[in-house]
């Protein structure tokens, strides 16, 4: 099936007499014939549901369905993106570990990695993704697990070369976890160009009515965890009585352990209607990121002309610093995000947005609507000048989410604001 097809197909297939669409299962609990069957189900020997913190059928439909349009061998749904990134890290990595992450990522991610995984005692590396290869090898430590990035950065819009860094990564012997949430599998698929571990917050065009907070983790079954980095993939697991994740679940030992040991114990399992109002919106998706995309494009080329921006970043904009790299990582479209810098700093940046009437301030990104915010004074407020640096953030920058609208309304609107710096 081509990526439109698996959009609307895959994940669940309708026997004779079922329903049509995608069932939501609101229930916490299944039953069974025996307690033999419920034991097996606890061994991880048989295939089923035990309860609704770990797996659900509404929710396992979608996971397939995603799975299926990122080429992975199975996916983990999550109640935010957030938890998706948590657990991404915490099913490789424990005390005493070190990963090395792009600077220019998203802020919240940036806070937990920075931050809150520190009080976990792991160690994070920010390096400058246009680094060189050597740059980004002296951040190698004997402890490293990991390396991280996002295929279009938000909010700065840098296009991440995911295969310099699978190449660097798997010299090290670690995977390479990618957070695909602007992109989406039908802009790019990063485990074509040897990412291991995808992300996403499904918050934003998967869902991409802004309606529901979610996130997904998806395994390429790719990565070799029996390379003597990762015990907690070879040794038998005290919690499961003695079970071994590679030997048991083969390429699927990432994201059967990520399930059955880091969601049993943390619990961040979204419920069958949060899945339900996902798949609708995975259902449009092709639809929806090709018009953003294309919409995004027309606006990028409209700002270039006005001289009150100082800076249009859009990666499918000819003349880009990413224009390379975006046709090579993105050749379908760049996604609906627009970073633009205002002549005027911080000031100049409030004026334009307030002037809007069309577009909202929201605090979101990736909405059918079209809608604006301001990094500096929002979702990055709490980082420092040099992290904002660092992240690519201008105090100046406003991240525009083109939306859906008739193209010619949305540059009208702007012009507004552009009137009013
Ligand atoms: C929004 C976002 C996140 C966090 O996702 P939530 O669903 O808000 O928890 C992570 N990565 C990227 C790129 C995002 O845009």
């Amino acid at each position: 099936m081509n990526i439109e097809t698996k959009c609307l197909h895959s994940g669940y297939t309708p026997k004779n007499g079922e329903p049509r669409a995608l069932p939501i299962y609101q229930s916490t609990t299944y039953t069974y014939d025996s307690t033999e069957h419920v034991g097996a189900l606890f061994d991880l020997t048989a295939a089923g549901h035990m309860y609704s913190r770990i797996s659900n059928p509404t929710v396992d439909a979608v996971e397939q369905k995603i799975a299926a349009l990122e080429g992975g061998v199975g996916a983990l749904c999550t109640t935010s993106g957030q938890a998706a990134s948590l657990i991404s890290i915490l099913n490789i990595m424990g005390a005493g570990d070190h990963f090395i992450s792009a600077a220019t990522i998203y802020g919240g991610t940036i806070n937990l990695f920075a931050v809150t995984l520190k009080k976990f005692g792991i160690e994070v590396t920010f390096v400058d993704p246009e680094a060189s290869k050597e740059e980004i090898q002296a951040a190698f430590k004997d402890n490293t697990k990991a390396v991280f990035g996002e295929t279009i950065a938000n909010p700065a819009m840098c296009v991440f070369d995911i295969e310099k860094f699978a190449t660097i990564a798997h010299k090290n012997n670690v995977p390479l976890i990618v957070d695909n949430t602007f992109a989406t599998p039908i802009l790019c698929r990063p485990f074509e160009f040897g990412a291991d571990i995808v992300i996403h917050s499904t918050t934003k065009y998967m869902d991409g009515h802004a309606i529901q907070v979610g996130g997904v983790i998806v395994d390429s079954g790719n990565f070799d965890w029996t390379n003597g980095k990762f015990p907690e993939f070879t040794e038998p697991d005290s919690s499961y009585h003695g079970i071994i994740y590679t030997k048991s679940f083969g390429k699927a030992a990432y994201i059967t352990k990520a399930r059955v040991q880091m969601m049993r114990d943390l619990g961040c399992y979204p419920s069958a209607t949060a899945a339900f109002y996902l798949n609708l919106g995975l259902e449009t998706l092709p639809l929806r990121i090709k018009q953003h995309s294309a919409n995004a494009l027309k606006i990028a080329e409209f700002l270039q002309t006005q001289d009150k921006i100082e800076v249009v970043n859009y990666p499918g904009l000819k003349g880009n610093t990413y224009y390379e790299l975006g046709q090579k990582y993105l050749p379908n479209g760049a996604s609906g995000v627009v970073a633009l810098t205002i002549k005027g700093g911080r000031e100049a940046a409030v004026r334009f947005m307030d002037a809007l009437t069309l577009s909202s301030i929201v605090v979101h990104v990736a909405d059918i609507r079209t809608c604006v915010l301001h990094p500096a004074s929002a979702t990055h407020r709490q980082l420092s000048d040099e992290q904002l640096v660092a992240a690519g953030i201008n105090p100046g920058l406003v991240r525009l989410s083109v939306g859906l609208e008739n193209v010619d309304d949305i540059i009208e609107d702007l012009k507004k604001g552009i009137a009013a710096i």
